[in-house]
């Protein structure tokens, strides 16, 4: 038996994570020592005994063999903070596939030397008084900028500079203005600060509702009992998720606990914070992508030293390191962007639940259109599950139309607004109501459909779509089938088969070229490329400086907008027609949003849903907003086809400068999986296991490195995590350190 070897890093804070120290391995803890676990080695000189996190195992001896020292023990438990993100980097590494060291960068805060940074503070100057009736005058001249920094100012007397000028959408001329006019005055200190630093301003607690204190009980009874559980809390929007949050966290709080709020980086509006703020005051925190890296680092620091209790963040804030947490909310918990897209490729969902079992803490999730994941666990009673059925703030939900764009063109209607949605936007108009026009190109991917009968063109192997290439032929992403490009319909012989290629540029013109004196807005990846530019064409639209908001996926998420009476969705089937398998809940949950925004105040309100199939369950279910029935569709189709959360899918990604090189790697490793799974001795005993591939991803070559795919599925997530096992040592084995391998558990997209 050749001897083991361990590379120890020693000091995790480093900003150089990669320093790491090879110590032997002593027979004794041969058996025993994994990566992760925390060693005490001498070091130095002196060897000076210290603690140490062990990184990578292996059998290759880096420096003089003479001189390297020995492990001397294994440090019980770790220590402290420390220990439960190591351990959870090492969890991570494990289920998602990484090297140790990409693994702890995902979890530990990149240590930069925090300058003393310069933080301003503005201070009103006038009084309560005088600031409303300035707060009025700038009403009335529509100096919306002005307006919202003046409303905070009311019942603030200091607010963070960063905060007026980046959530709250002021700019920095403004705010020198308002200095030049005596309103407020700018304060300059140096030090380290709460991004967001504000006086607790009682906000009135409400009256839990019935339903509400149910939960809340429950919860509390299992974390109080020593039984922290996970519950999945399904609620439309406006039901009071929120509230429910809120008296949570300050339950859990009381107790001496922390709580993580995860919230998707879009609906961290400054509404949604200033609540949080208002009723826990200078206790809780954020982390946004806006911070600094030193900012960041310095956000850490106060977690660990007991200055805050309370963060609000997106995915990476599940990684404060809190001594002791006691409660992981999750809102919106379907949204994607709780998968990170960097390796390691792990769910904020399923970490959280490890973070918990690390800390004993209770993790709540939350959405009124749940993951097909999180409700079939709730189904199979993994997961507790609450529902809140009613609407607190009142207004019913809209009325739905469907309208049949095949229909639309059979009856000589070529518009791409149909004549049911030119009616009511005509009739919006008239009356000064604002509507939405909503454009679902999310994961648009150059599929190909017949605008005469709808008919979609699909893989024969895999029922998902294909895509058009280039090279005139129609290609499937998960199994590499491809046939060429049709010229007329398959099915009813038209011409008119394509892609859907319209833009919100082109419904705007349009648009205009109907309604001559419409106002409008526009929200897309490209009218918010700057800083804040979100925020400012959301309050804008607030402000009703236009009639119609017409944009992507982004206008369907967060805010409320009273006056909004009808929502359009142009085309609903173009998210449905993805090559994805996740196509069907995604265009439910995008559905279902954009028609929850039309009625939100007093008003009723209206939506029309355009698409070449009103018959698709996913359509159907939205129109009717019944998240159950959709789901007992969805899953049986997940079930059929051995898609998750019923199975599970591990993608395997190679990245290859050279596209003969990398085609051969993803067969050899593909053949090396299915000789794993099926062949040799031990044959049959993966027989559950399905290997798909390999094929050319669907963008096949970026950036000059050419990519390729390859899909296992298997109802045990261990056993894939054996299989990339077996794949990360085969890769150690590769001659060319220029190939890569990349794994996606339960991928969100097609790769
Ligand atoms: P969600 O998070 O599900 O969208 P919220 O918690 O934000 O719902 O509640 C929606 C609105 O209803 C908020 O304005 C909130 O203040 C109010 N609300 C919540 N719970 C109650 C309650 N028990 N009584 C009265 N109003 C409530
Ligand atoms: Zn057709
Ligand atoms: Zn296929």
């Amino acid at each position: 038996m050749g001897e083991l070897y361990a590379d120890v890093i020693v000091d995790i804070s480093h900003e150089k994570l990669d320093k790491t120290f090879q110590y032997r391995v002593p027979d004794k803890l041969r058996q025993t020592l994994e990566t992760g676990m925390c060693v005490e080695v001498p070091f130095g000189s002196g060897n000076k005994p210290i603690h140490g996190y062990v990184m990578e195992l292996g059998d290759v001896c880096k420096f003089d063999p003479a001189r390297m020292k020995c492990i001397r023990e294994i440090v019980p438990g770790g220590v402290g903070v420390e220990g439960k993100m190591i351990a959870l980097a090492g969890w991570i590494r494990k289920n998602y596939g990484a090297t140790m060291i990409q693994a702890l960068k995902t979890v530990l805060p990149a240590k930069k030397s925090v300058k003393k940074l310069e933080h301003k503070t503005i201070r009103r100057r006038l009084g309560r008084e005088e600031v409303i009736s300035l707060l009025g005058e700038s009403k009335r001249k529509r100096q919306v900028a002005k307006e919202r920094l003046l409303q905070e100012l009311v019942d603030q007397e200091t607010l963070p500079y960063e905060w007026v000028t980046g959530k709250l959408g002021v700019s920095s001329q403004t705010v020198k203005s308002l200095e030049k006019t005596g309103v407020i005055q700018i304060i300059s200190t140096q030090s380290f600060r709460n991004p967001v630093r504000m006086e607790s301003v009682e906000e009135k607690r409400q009256e839990l509702s019935e339903a509400q204190q149910r939960i809340v009980r429950e919860v509390l009874a299992d974390f109080d009992g020593g039984k922290p559980a996970t519950y999945l809390l399904h609620g439309i929007t406006g039901s009071g998720k929120t509230e429910v949050y809120m008296r949570l966290i300050e339950e859990i709080t009381q107790r001496g606990r922390q709580a993580i709020v995860l919230i998707p980086e879009i609906a961290l509006t400054y509404q949604t914070l200033l609540r949080f703020y208002r009723r826990f005051g200078d206790s809780v925190s954020v982390l946004n992508s806006t911070l600094s890296q030193g900012e960041k680092y310095d956000q850490c620091q106060r977690a660990k030293n007991g200055e805050i209790n309370v963060i609000i963040g997106p995915r990476s804030a599940l990684f404060t390191p809190f001594p002791n947490i006691g409660l992981i909310v999750i809102d919106e918990e379907h949204e994607g962007s709780y998968k990170s897209e960097a390796t390691p490729k792990y769910h904020a969902r399923e970490t959280a639940l490890e973070v918990a079992r690390l800390h004993g803490a209770s993790v709540l999730l939350g959405s009124a259109t749940p993951s097909l994941e999180a409700f079939y666990r709730a189904r199979t009673g993994e997961y507790k599950l609450f529902q809140l059925k009613e609407r607190l703030t009142g207004g019913s939900l809209p009325t739905v139309y469907t309208v049949d764009l095949r229909q639309e063109l059979k009856e000589g209607n070529r518009s791409i607004f149909s004549r049911k949605l030119q009616e009511l936007l005509d009739d919006r108009l008239k009356k000064g109501e604002q509507s939405i026009l909503f454009l679902n190109r999310r994961g648009y991917s150059g599929f190909m459909s017949c605008r005469s009968c709808g008919h979609v063109m699909k893989c024969p192997h895999c029922d998902v779509s294909l895509s058009e290439h280039k090279n005139g032929m129609l290609l499937c992403h998960y199994c590499g089938y491809g046939e060429p490009r049709p010229k007329l319909c398959p099915v009813c012989g038209s011409r008119y088969i394509s892609g859907f290629r319209a833009g919100t540029q082109q419904i705007e013109e349009k648009l205009k070229e109907m309604f001559p004196q419409v106002r409008t807005l526009r929200m897309d990846a490209d009218t918010t490329k700057s800083k804040d530019s979100y925020e400012q064409i959301l309050s804008a639209f607030s402000n009703r400086e236009a009639d119609v908001l017409i944009g992507t996926q982004m206008i369907v998420k967060g805010h409320d907008f009273p006056r909004v009476t009808l929502v359009g969705v142009l085309a609903a089937d173009l998210s449905l027609s993805v090559g994805d398998y996740r196509a069907g809940e995604r265009t439910f949950q995008l559905l279902t949003q954009a028609v929850g925004r039309a009625g939100r105040g007093n008003l009723p309100g209206e939506a029309v849903i355009q698409t070449y199939q009103p018959d698709h369950y996913a359509v159907v279910r939205a129109a009717d907003q019944d998240y159950e029935a959709f789901y007992k569709e969805e899953i049986l189709y997940r079930e059929m086809l051995g898609y998750p959360p019923v199975s599970h899918m591990m993608a395997v990604q190679v990245f290859s400068k050279e596209e003969e090189r990398g085609a051969a790697l993803a067969d050899r490793l593909s053949a090396s999986a299915r000789r794993t799974c099926f062949g040799g001795e031990e044959g049959g005993r993966f027989f559950d296991v399905q290997i798909i591939g390999p094929a050319s991803a669907s963008i096949g070559r970026i950036n000059d490195i050419f990519r390729f795919v390859f899909y296992v599925k298997c109802p045990e997530y261990g056993k894939l995590v054996n299989i990339k096992d077996l794949l990360e040592e085969e890769m150690q084995r590769q001659p060319s350190g220029e190939d890569s391998v990349q794994f996606d558990f339960d991928p969100m997209n097609t790769l």
